[in-house]
């Protein structure tokens, strides 16, 4: 199946993608972590990208739709894969729908309070990637996964913040409307637990698979 996650920063998307791509055994496909990739390696994406993502902009659609396009292009995405964090915009989703058939969009819901809390909080491995909270981590300040330092993310800052959200809300919520006209929208409440949100949209792609 081939999926996309849809939701403001900090809805939950990469840690439940990873969840349900490991179910399913699929490929997990971040932007933000390509993105970040090419930042730490320099590389000329990188240098593009990296003005926009510390100022809590979006980079521009013409940088990360070739991005995607030859991501999906590669084999390991033939049995379906979850996009996560793309597309935010229109023209995004309009340049994805001319290479890829989406079987599924879950929209993650969360409301703006608990996403700044969930912002602020966030902690990442510099190696690795993996995402952590500082309540889940009691005092703890290396990733369990490789061992390497935990840090917190420069747009995860609370003046970066809050341009995210309304980012968020002015270029990316227009693609809410955009799936229900294809029928394709399923939403899933995304402020509930960790393993119950995860329950809730294995059970939706279940409804539908
Ligand atoms: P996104 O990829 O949508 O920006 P993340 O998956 O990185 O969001 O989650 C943002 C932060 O919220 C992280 O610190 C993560 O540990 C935490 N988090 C994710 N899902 C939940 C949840 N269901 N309940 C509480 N905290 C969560
Ligand atoms: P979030 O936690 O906000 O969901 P991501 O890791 O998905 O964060 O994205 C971090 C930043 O990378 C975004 O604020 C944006 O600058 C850039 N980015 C990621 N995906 C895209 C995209 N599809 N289009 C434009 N910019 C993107
Ligand atoms: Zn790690």
């Amino acid at each position: 199946m081939n999926i996309i996650f849809l939701g403001p920063p900090g809805a939950g998307k990469g840690t439940q993608a990873q969840k349900i791509c490991s179910a399913l055994n699929i490929p997990q496909i971040s932007t933000g972590d390509i993105l970040r990739r090419a930042m730490k390696e320099g590389t000329e994406t990188g240098l593009k990208a990296k003005s926009f993502i510390d100022a809590g902009q979006l980079v521009p659609d013409e940088v990360i739709i070739d991005i995607v396009k030859e991501r999906l292009a590669m084999d390991d995405c033939r049995q379906g894969y979850i996009l996560d964090g793309f597309p935010r915009t229109v023209p995004q989703a309009e340049a994805l729908d001319t290479f890829a058939a989406i079987d599924c969009v879950i929209e993650l819901d969360v409301k703006d309070e608990v996403l700044v809390e969930r912002l602020s909080g966030r902690r990442v491995c510099v190696k690795c990637g993996a995402t952590y909270h500082l309540s889940m981590l009691n005092g703890k300040t290396t990733c369990d996964v490789c061992g390497e330092e935990l840090i917190q993310r420069n747009d995860d800052k609370a003046e970066t913040v809050l341009n995210r959200l309304k980012v968020y809300h002015d270029q990316t919520a227009p693609l809410i409307g955009y799936y229900e006209n294809k029928g394709l929208l399923k939403k899933v409440d995304g402020a509930q637990g960790l393993e119950n949100t995860f329950a809730a949209i294995m059970k939706t792609l279940g409804a539908q698979a």
